[in-house]
C-alpha cells in the first residue's frame, strides 16, 4: 500500500545514503518539508497522554537500557492491576485520553497479568484509548501462554488494546544490534511481529533508536526495511525516531542537532509510505521539536504524563499540558491537532 503516491519524492538507498553522509540539513529539511506539506499541509498533531510502565523488571537487559532492573534488585518494582487502575483514574481525571502502557521482559508474569492490565485502564476509564506493549513483550506473552502470537494480539485487542506503540526496532543491522541489544528480539523477529499485528488489524508505530554506535548505513538499512514492510502490509501509522540518551548505559552517545535534523528529514523522505512522523517533544525537547516541525515530522507527540506527577497530590501535570501542547505548535507557525496514537481526531 501506497500511502503517498506520488513516487518523485521517493529516495533510492544509495542517494539516501549519500545524503546522510555528506549532504547538507537544509537541503534534506527542504526536501522533507514538501512531503510533510503535501500530506499535513500546516497541520501538525499531538496528543494528551499519560504513561504506565508497570514494571522494571527485566530478564533481557540490554546494555543500552538504563531502566531496566534484575528481580530483587534494590529500586526494581511491579505494579498490581489495582495500582494501574488507580493511576489511569488519576490520568483520567487529569484530562489523558490515552494510556501508553510498557514494562520490561519478566517471565514470572502470567498472560492473564497483561490482560488484566489493560481491563484495569478501561475500568478506570472506558473512553481511554490503550496503546500498549512492545514486540517483545508480546513475544514473551506468546512463549509463557503457549499461544501464537495473533492469538496473542487478538486476546490483547479483546480486552481494549487499540493500537501497539512500535517500541524495541533499535537499529536493525546485527552488528549494531548485538552490541545495543544482543538478546532482545531480533531485527527478523521484530518485524514478523509487527507483520502479525497487522494482519490481525493493530495498528503500530515504529521507533529507530540512533543517536549511538550505528553507522549511516545502518540507519538507510532500519529505514528501507521499514518502508518494504510498509509496502506490504499499511500497518505503521508513524515512523517515531528516539535519540539515544545514555544514562547509566555503557554504550556512547552522539549529540548533534545537524544529525537530528538529518535523521529526521531523511526518514520523512525515504518513508514516503508513512503517514507521519512523529518527534516526541519528551525526547527532542520544546524548542527542537518546534524545529523538526519544519524538517518532515507532523506530530510532536504527547504530554506522557508520568505517575511521579499522578501521584503528587494537586501538582501541576509537568510544565506539559495540553495547553503547552498548542502553544509550542502555533510558535511553530502550525495548526495544532488533538488527535490519538490512532490519529483519530
Ligand atoms: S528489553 Fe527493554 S526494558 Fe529490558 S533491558 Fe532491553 S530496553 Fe531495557
Amino acid at each position: 500500500m501506497a500511502y503517498f503516491s506520488d513516487r518523485s519524492f521517493e529516495m533510492g538507498r544509495e542517494e539516501a545514503l549519500e545524503l546522510l553522509k555528506n549532504g547538507s540539513a537544509i537541503e534534506l529539511g527542504e526536501r522533507a518539508d514538501a512531503v510533510r506539506r503535501k500530506l499535513h499541509s500546516d497541520r501538525a498533531y499531538y496528543t494528551v497522554n499519560a504513561a504506565i510502565t508497570y514494571s522494571n523488571i527485566c530478564e533481557v537487559l540490554c546494555p543500552i537500557c538504563s531502566f531496566s532492573r534484575k528481580e530483587g534488585q534494590e529500586g526494581a518494582y511491579l505494579l498490581t492491576p489495582d495500582e494501574v487502575r488507580e493511576r489511569a483514574k488519576k490520568f483520567s481525571e487529569m484530562g489523558a485520553e490515552e494510556i501508553h502502557i510498557i514494562g520490561g521482559i519478566y517471565s514470572k508474569l502470567p498472560f492473564s497479568y497483561y490482560i488484566d492490565i489493560v481491563k484495569a485502564v478501561k475500568s478506570a476509564d472506558e473512553n481511554l484509548n490503550v496503546v500498549a506493549f512492545t514486540a517483545s513483550e508480546c513475544a514473551l506473552m506468546s512463549r509463557v501462554s503457549g499461544r501464537p502470537l495473533g492469538e496473542v494480539y487478538a486476546k490483547l485487542k479483546e480486552a481494549g488494546v487499540s493500537a501497539l506503540p512500535g517500541g524495541g526496532a533499535e537499529i536493525f543491522e546485527k552488528s549494531v544490534r548485538d552490541k545495543i541489544a544482543p538478546d532482545k528480539l531480533s531485527a527478523d523477529e521484530w518485524i514478523n511481529a509487527m507483520r502479525i499485528a497487522h494482519s490481525e488489524g493493530l495498528k503500530t508505530n515504529a521507533t529507530m533508536l540512533y543517536g549511538h554506535i550505528e553507522t549511516p548505513e545502518s540507519v538507510v538499512d532500519h529505514l528501507f526495511r521499514l518502508r518494504e514492510l510498509q509496502s506490504e502490509t499499511g500497518g505503521f501509522k508513524a515512523f517515531v525516531p528516539l535519540p539515544f540518551r545514555r544514562g547509566a548505559s555503557k554504550i556512547p552517545a552522539k549529540s548533534s542537532a545537524s544529525y537530528d535534523l538529518k535523521v529526521c528529514a531523511l526518514a520523512r523522505i525515504v518513508l514516503g509510505n508513512f503517514p507521519h512522523l512523529r518527534v516526541p517533544i519528551t525526547h527532542y525537547g520544546d524548542r527542537f521539536a518546534q524545529v523538526l516541525l519544519n524538517f518532515g515530522a507532523d506530530d510532536i507527540g504527547g504530554t506522557h504524563w508520568r505517575e511521579e506527577v499522578a501521584t503528587a497530590a494537586g501538582a501541576a501535570p509537568e510544565d506539559r499540558d495540553e495547553n503547552f501542547m498548542r502553544r509550542a505548535i502555533i510558535a511553530a507557525g502550525f495548526e495544532p491537532v488533538k488527535s490519538n496514537s490512532n490519529y483519530a481526531v
